[in-house]
């Protein structure tokens, strides 16, 4: 997981901005009037033009686990709050969600579909409890959320990796549970991530072995791992975080 550097600020799609600010007014008449279930319209929050958009802002990557998905599949518009209902831990669903934010570019992600549907669900955890906003009459930024989000977040700062491993950054709860929840670790990504670093470490270990003479061929084997450290550092590289993660621990020093 990485931060979305350039969500913030950036420009809100129109469908959100004219459709989507009239349902989202009918959606919080409905609650003045005792609704606590609504319908989402799925053609705004999901249309072409917001995935578009955020596809392109996360580099055709899933927000939560790294993987490529713009070129496979459009992936799933994950709301950051979920807006049908919330579970703080295990519990059943609580009602309403934010459905406030059902449209609101701030919450708006774009996720692979097993981060999603799979792993967070309906997840929303927070720090304290009881700073939760559970209508739209009362501030988000009074809660502190146990996920990290990537939007305004550096998951960096959580989330290291022991090889192709998430861990939780000197155990850190934040990074423990957002790992957990959102299956981070699972067995499927854990071995694409593998894959990908056995790579890598495979010609960062040729490229050490090889004698320092004649020096040009040193020099070809190191410029060749520093194109792979170069390209870890570009955000729209697939498991970014993990390639960071090995580079910090093996500097190319030979
Ligand atoms: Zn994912």
């Amino acid at each position: 997981m990485i931060r979305i550097k350039n969500k913030v600020g950036s420009l809100v799609p129109e469908v959100l901005i004219n459709k989507g600010k009239v349902e989202s007014d009918k959606l919080t008449k409905s609650f003045s009037n005792g609704l606590m279930d609504f319908n989402f319209d799925s053609g705004i929050y999901g249309n072409k033009e917001v995935k578009e958009k955020l596809i392109q802002l996360q580099g055709y990557k899933c927000c939560f686990c790294e993987a490529k998905i713009g070129h496979i599949a459009y992936g799933d518009v994950e709301h950051f709050r979920p807006k049908a209902g919330w579970v703080q831990n295990d519990e059943a669903i609580n009602k309403p969600g934010y459905y406030w934010l059902a449209y609101d570019w701030d919450n708006l992600l774009l996720s692979c579909q097993l981060c999603n549907q799979r792993h967070k669900k309906n997840y929303f955890p927070l720090i304290d409890e009881t700073k939760r906003a559970v209508n739209h009459t009362i501030n988000i930024n009074n809660e502190s959320p146990v996920f990290i989000n990537p939007i305004i977040d550096n998951p960096e700062d959580y989330i290291e990796f022991n090889e192709n491993e998430p861990e939780a950054i000197k155990s850190n709860i934040r990074g423990s549970i957002t790992i957990k929840r959102l299956g981070l670790d699972r067995k499927e990504l854990n071995e694409h991530r593998k894959k990908t670093l056995n790579m890598i470490k495979d010609i960062f270990d040729l490229a050490n072995a090889i004698p320092e003479y004649p020096p040009i061929k040193k020099k070809a084997a190191k410029d060749i791992v520093i194109r792979y450290y170069n390209a870890a550092q570009q955000d729209e590289t697939e498991y970014a975080s993990m390639l960071r993660c090995f580079f910090r621990k093996n500097p190319i020093d030979f």
